[in-house]
């Protein structure tokens, strides 16, 4: 690890305390502690790492397998169908916490939740951009 640690490095490591929903050896999974609704979790890997592409495989693999479970228990226990997984990367992408982390946000009938504002444009140039992503990967 480079720098200080953030805030949920500190949770990992027990010096500030968070209401626990989930750990194994590679994630940790706590309540939000400004819920945009009720059942607002958060699902860490234990790897500290800013961002999701810097995720080793393995904390990747982690997180995938437990994240559809605790987003179960979470529609269990508030009673909602709907939610977001949501997934910052960067200041300017909403990111306030500089350690990986992924949302599961309920949607409630009372309209509670994530607001999105989707401005969705035309396509330009699909098959060069397909092409030139895969040929990055
Ligand atoms: P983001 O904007 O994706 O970086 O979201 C950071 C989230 O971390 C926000 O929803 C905060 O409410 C939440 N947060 C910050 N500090 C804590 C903490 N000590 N315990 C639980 N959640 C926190």
């Amino acid at each position: 690890m480079i720098g200080e640690p953030t805030i949920f490095g500190r949770i990992i490591d027990g010096e500030i305390p968070c209401h626990r929903v989930y750990e194994d050896a590679h994630v940790l999974a706590f309540l939000d502690v400004g819920p945009i609704s009720p059942g607002h979790v958060l699902v860490i890997p234990k790897e500290r790492v800013a961002f999701l592409h810097e995720l080793s495989d393995d904390a990747a693999a982690a997180l995938g397998r437990v994240l559809p479970r605790i987003a179960r228990a979470v529609m269990s226990v508030t009673g909602c169908s709907d939610y977001n997984i949501l997934q910052n990367n960067g200041a300017s992408a909403h990111q306030a916490v500089f350690h990986v982390h992924f949302h599961i946000i309920p949607k409630h009938a009372d309209g509670s939740g994530l607001g999105i504002e989707w401005n969705a444009n035309e396509l330009v140039d699909g098959e060069s951009l397909a092409a030139s992503i895969s040929e990055a990967l």
